[in-house]
């Protein structure tokens, strides 16, 4: 396949911002292309070379690429830098210097293959001398590119393509380029990639061997699977009534969301809830969990919590985000901030997946399997069946340091649903008890210049929900309270990577920020109450026509959701049924402690 015929597919694509029309684009983009330059196309165009969580990186800096794009044109480099200042895009600098240069048309054209092994290579190489090695691959790329690929090639490289090709999309066109179209066969194909994580490998099986080949596509340990998620109650007789008057009750830690994949030779690997490999950040946890897993090959869930080992505490969830992504230091935080890993789940044990299984067998495979160690532990779980029972149990994970309970149904059916939310599991936090809503996780769509002591800088944000259904973000709210100094000051460091000079692709809202932003920055907030508002357009016309949800007097709390990617934010349904759990809160009849705020 030609590269140039996926830049003409990524120009269509970056024209529109329906849903609907980029469907179309894609399916009909792939539907001739076969394995192996299917995945390719895939991954290039969710702005990747590998599934997500492999976690390859091509390691080019701006200033590597404009000197790449420099040697590529003959430009000077101080005129590349310039150009590309002003016109805020080093993609669209590149067409514009290689259009007018003469480019040697003997040229063969560039094929997918041949981009993306030249990129595999920009990837692949590291350690000394590898910068020169990344500018000469590149611009001995750019070198034979027209200036539409070039655009592209660069963008990519910088990571700063905006074709806003996301992966419910790429699932909706795949079912439509080679399936029927109809939503159970899109179904399948989304839980195959829920097991997998891997939408080249899911668009391989597909081609090859059909729907029905898709059901073959396993759990293999080494492999993340996308986590199962939960629904919240706004109380617990609620939480029992969903269950069927008998539910699983087990604390619900505050930390980070692990998936461990112990496999019988080689080294264990620990995931985050978005499936980024976070093995390195916790030595002491791969470690133990050899010890902690009689038998592998096993892959394990559990929450990753910051403990005090002489008296047992649970210390609160900022210490252990000291951890994240810090590569020196190690030794000395690890000894700071011990952490624990208390085990919920289990997907495979003895060789097999376990995941299909009712969660009371996967629970007591799990006791099983497990020898509790210092440092991984079972979670503590009782079986419940009455309000009282029910109470008693979340004072006591409140108690222990708990941020509530996590109720998990026993009921026929209750497999572990990868990737998905639903009743199955429900969440119950102390929040809830004060009649105040649960924290939002917003994405960052835009910036707001501010003004005072934030002149020249960001003083606040659009954040938004994402609604699944349409692939869309929509805004909720700007907010500007909760940003301490540091937080401030690493705001624009954080976005730069997502700002757009025009609004992207998907985002919905009634207001124009002063920089719009892809979604990317995944921020946690906390607000007094959410109201209707016609300009926000979460959940728009779900209460009232023209009306979306907003949140009053949003404050963020000063957490990063590093784990969570934008799609994984808080979605417009949830927003609505916190809604929805507030209005009846706030009735009179209900006995509450009254409204919120
Ligand atoms: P969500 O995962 O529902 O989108 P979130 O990441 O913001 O939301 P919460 O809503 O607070 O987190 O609750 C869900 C999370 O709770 C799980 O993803 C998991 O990380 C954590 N958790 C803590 N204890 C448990 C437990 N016993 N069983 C399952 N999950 C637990």
């Amino acid at each position: 396949m030609h590269f140039a015929e996926l830049a003409r597919a990524y120009e269509r694509l970056e024209a529109t911002t329906k849903r609907l029309e980029m469907r179309t684009i894609l399916a009909d983009l792939v539907r001739p292309i076969r394995p192996p330059d299917l995945a390719r196309v895939l991954y290039l165009s969710q702005g990747l070379l590998r599934p997500e969580y492999e976690g390859v990186e091509l390691g080019v800096a701006d200033s590597l690429a404009r000197r790449a794009v420099a040697l590529a044109t003959g430009a000077e480099e101080p005129d590349v830098a310039r150009r590309a200042k002003e016109s805020g895009d080093l993609g669209s600098t590149t067409a514009e210097l290689l259009g007018k240069g003469r480019r040697l048309d003997a040229n063969e054209p560039l094929s997918v293959a041949g981009v993306y092994a030249d990129l595999s290579r920009i990837a692949a190489a590291k350690g000394p001398g590898s910068q020169e090695e990344k500018v000469a691959i590149l611009a001995q790329l750019l070198g034979r590119a027209t200036p539409v690929e070039g655009k592209f090639v660069v963008r990519f490289v910088l990571g700063t393509l905006r074709v806003g090709v996301r992966e419910m999309t790429i699932l909706d066109a795949l079912a439509e380029a080679f399936g029927d179209g109809a939503k159970a066969t899109r179904a399948r194909i989304e839980s195959a990639f829920n097991l997998t994580s891997d939408l080249g490998l899911v668009a391989g099986v597909l081609v090859d061997r059909g729907v029905d080949g898709l059901e073959k596509v396993g759990v293999e340990v080494g492999r993340p699977i996308r986590p199962m998620l939960a629904e919240r109650e706004p109380d617990l007789a609620s939480v029992l009534e969903r269950m069927g008057g008998r539910a699983a009750l087990e604390y619900k830690y505050d930390g980070l969301r692990v998936q461990a994949h112990v496999p019988a030779r080689g080294p264990v690997r620990l995931f985050s809830r978005r499936l980024e490999e976070i093995s390195a950040q916790f030595p002491e946890l791969v470690e133990e969990l050899r010890t902690a897993v009689g038998s592998p090959p096993a892959i394990l869930e559990g929450e990753c919590v910051p403990i005090d080992l002489d008296t047992d505490e649970i210390q609160p969830f900022q210490e252990v985000s000291r951890r994240r992504g810090r590569k020196h230091d190690l030794a000395r935080v690890q000894e700071e901030v011990p952490v624990c890993l208390f085990v919920f789940d289990v997907l495979y044990a003895g060789s097999e997946p376990v995941y299909l299984k009712d969660f009371a067998e996967r629970r007591a495979l799990l006791e099983s399997i497990l020898r509790p160690t210092d440092r991984v532990r079972l979670a503590v779980q009782e079986v419940v069946a009455d309000v009282a029972s029910a109470t008693r149990f979340f004072e006591q994970a409140i108690a222990a340091g708990g941020e509530g309970v996590m109720a998990k149904s026993l009921k026929d059916g209750s497999a572990y649903r990868a990737g998905a939310r639903g009743y199955w599991w429900i969440k119950y936090k102390r929040e809830y008890t004060a009649g105040l809503s649960d924290s939002i996780d917003g994405v960052v769509v835009g910036a707001f210049l501010g003004r005072g002591r934030r002149a020249g800088r960001y003083g606040a944000f659009l954040l938004a929900v994402y609604d699944p259904e349409h692939d869309r973000f929509e805004s909720f709210c700007k907010v500007g309270t909760g940003f301490d100094d540091a937080r401030l000051e690493e705001m624009p460091k954080r976005l730069r990577p997502f700002e757009a000079d025009a609004a992207p692709a998907g985002i919905e809202t009634g207001l124009v920020p002063d920089r719009w932003m892809r979604p990317g920055v995944v921020l946690e907030v906390r607000g007094a109450e959410l109201t209707l508002s016609p300009i926000h357009r979460a959940a728009r016309g779900e209460v009232r026509p023209e009306a979306g949800l907003a949140l009053r007097f949003p404050r963020f709390t000063g957490r990063f959701r590093d784990d969570k990617g934008p799609t994984e934010a808080t979605t417009s349904g949830e927003l609505l049924s916190m809604y929805r759990s507030q209005v009846r809160q706030a009735a009179p009849s209900s006995g509450s402690e009254g409204a919120p705020g």
